[in-house]
C-alpha cells in the first residue's frame, strides 16, 4: 500500500492531487485480500486514469488494478475468444491483435488506458465500439465480494456507456475482459468518414487490419494531444444526442450546425463544432486551454488543479447552454 501518495502521474491530465491509500492490485486474490481488509469502507477503482478529473485529495482507498495476461481460450474456423487482466494496457492489447492478423479492434488502436477500464464507458472510435467484440467481463461486488460475469447483453452498453458507469458505478471492480476476435472474413470496419477520406485519398484498395490501425494511430496523432506531453483526457463532453425536432429547430437557427444520424429517430450533435462556435476555439486561461485541432479536448498546459480545469469546463458548458440550448454531459469522470 502507497500512502499519501501524488496521483500526477497516475492520471492523463498530470494533476497533482494526494491519494491517501494506494493499493496496486496484480492478481485476483490481491484483489480479494485488499476488498477483505478495506471491507465496510468506500473504494475508487483506477485503471490507467485516462479518463478521470481530479478535483481533490483523494481520502478513500483507491485500488488500481494491474492485473496482467492475455491468452487465447477458445477458437473456430473464423473467430478466437480472448481472456485479458483487467491491467493490461489497452493499446498494448490492440497492437497484439494486430501483430497476430486478428481483427477487430483495429479502429480502436491508440486509445489511452487499461484493458479494464473499456467496456465502462464502452470506448469507441472510427466507427467501432468495444460492445462490437465484446463476449463478457468478470469481477467482484465490492460490498459482497460476490464473483458475476457479465455477458454483453449484461452491461447495457450505449454510446459511452455501460451498467459499470451508472448503477454499477464504484460497486463493481473488474478483473478480466473476454472478447471476440476475427480470424478469417473480418470484415473491415471503414465506414467513418475520415478514415474513408484517407483510404480513398491513398487508393488503398482493399485495407488490411494493418493499414486501418495505421490510418486510424495518424489521424489520431494529428487530432489529439499526446497526454505524457500535454494532460488531457481526450473527449471532455459527449457529443449530445437530440430528437429530430431540436435538431429541425437548431438548423433554422444555425444552418451549418454538423450533426451526424444516430439512429431512425435520434441525431448526434458534434460537441467540438457547438464549443468552436461559442468561441472556444484555441481559448486559454491560465494553465487551461482548448485543444487547437480538437474543440472536444481541454488541456493542462503545466499546472493546472483539477478544480481550474473542471471550472473551465463549466464555462464552456453554460455558453454552449445559453447559445444553443443544449446540456453538454462530461464524458470524463469527476472525482
Ligand atoms: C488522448 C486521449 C484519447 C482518448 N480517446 C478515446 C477514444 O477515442 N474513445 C474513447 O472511448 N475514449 C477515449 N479516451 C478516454 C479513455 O482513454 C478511455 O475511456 C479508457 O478506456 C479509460 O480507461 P482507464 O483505464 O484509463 O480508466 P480510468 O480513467 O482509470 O477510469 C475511468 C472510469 O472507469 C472506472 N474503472 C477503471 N478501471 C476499472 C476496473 N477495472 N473495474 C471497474 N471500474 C474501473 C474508474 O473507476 C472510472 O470511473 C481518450 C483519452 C485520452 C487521454
Amino acid at each position: 500500500m502507497k500512502i499519501n501518495i501524488s496521483l500526477k502521474s497516475y492520471n492523463s491530465f498530470g494533476v497533482d492531487v494526494i491519494s491517501k491509500e494506494l493499493y496496486e492490485v496484480y492478481s485476483e486474490d490481491e484483489v480479494l485480500k485488499t476488498l477483505n481488509s478495506l471491507k465496510d469502507r468506500k473504494v475508487f477503482i483506477l485503471g490507467g486514469g485516462s479518463n478521470i478529473l481530479f478535483t481533490n485529495n483523494v481520502q478513500t482507498p483507491i485500488i488500481n488494478v494491474k492485473i496482467k495476461g492475455i491468452k487465447i481460450i477458445s477458437e473456430n474456423n473464423n473467430h478466437v475468444s480472448v481472456s485479458i487482466g483487467a491491467g493490461e494496457i489497452w493499446d498494448d492489447f490492440v497492437k497484439w491483435a494486430i501483430s497476430k492478423n486478428l481483427g477487430g479492434v483495429e479502429n480502436l488502436i491508440s486509445i489511452p488506458g487499461y484493458v479494464g477500464g473499456a467496456p465502462i464507458q464502452n470506448i469507441g472510435a472510427y466507427g467501432v465500439e468495444i460492445k462490437n467484440v465484446f463476449l463478457s467481463c468478470s469481477g467482484y461486488f465490492i460490498e459482497t465480494l460476490e464473483k458475476k460475469e457479465f455477458k454483453i447483453n449484461d452491461c447495457q452498453f450505449s454510446y459511452r456507456s455501460s451498467i459499470f458507469k451508472k448503477s454499477l458505478k464504484n460497486k463493481f471492480i473488474i478483473t478480466e475482459v473476454v472478447l471476440q476476435l476475427s480470424k478469417n472474413n473480418h470484415k473491415i470496419n471503414k465506414s467513418y468518414k475520415s478514415l474513408n477520406d484517407v483510404i480513398k485519398s491513398k487508393n488503398v484498395k482493399d485495407p488490411t487490419i494493418k493499414d486501418i490501425a495505421e490510418i486510424v494511430s495518424n489521424i489520431r496523432k494529428d487530432k489529439l494531444p499526446d497526454p505524457s506531453i500535454i494532460g488531457n483526457s481526450g473527449s471532455f463532453f459527449k457529443n449530445p444526442i437530440v430528437s429530430q425536432d431540436t435538431l429541425t429547430k437548431l438548423k433554422e437557427r444555425f444552418s451549418d450546425i454538423v450533426f451526424y444520424k444516430e439512429n431512425g429517430i435520434k441525431y448526434k450533435l458534434s460537441a467540438a463544432w457547438l464549443i468552436e462556435n461559442c468561441g472556444f476555439k484555441n481559448i486559454k486561461e491560465k494553465n487551461v486551454s482548448v485543444y487547437k485541432n480538437q474543440a472536444l479536448v481541454i488541456t493542462n498546459l503545466g499546472n493546472a488543479t483539477g478544480r481550474e480545469i473542471y471550472s473551465f469546463s463549466q464555462k464552456i458548458k453554460s455558453k454552449v447552454l445559453e447559445k444553443f440550448d443544449i446540456l453538454l454531459e462530461e464524458e470524463v469522470n469527476i472525482i
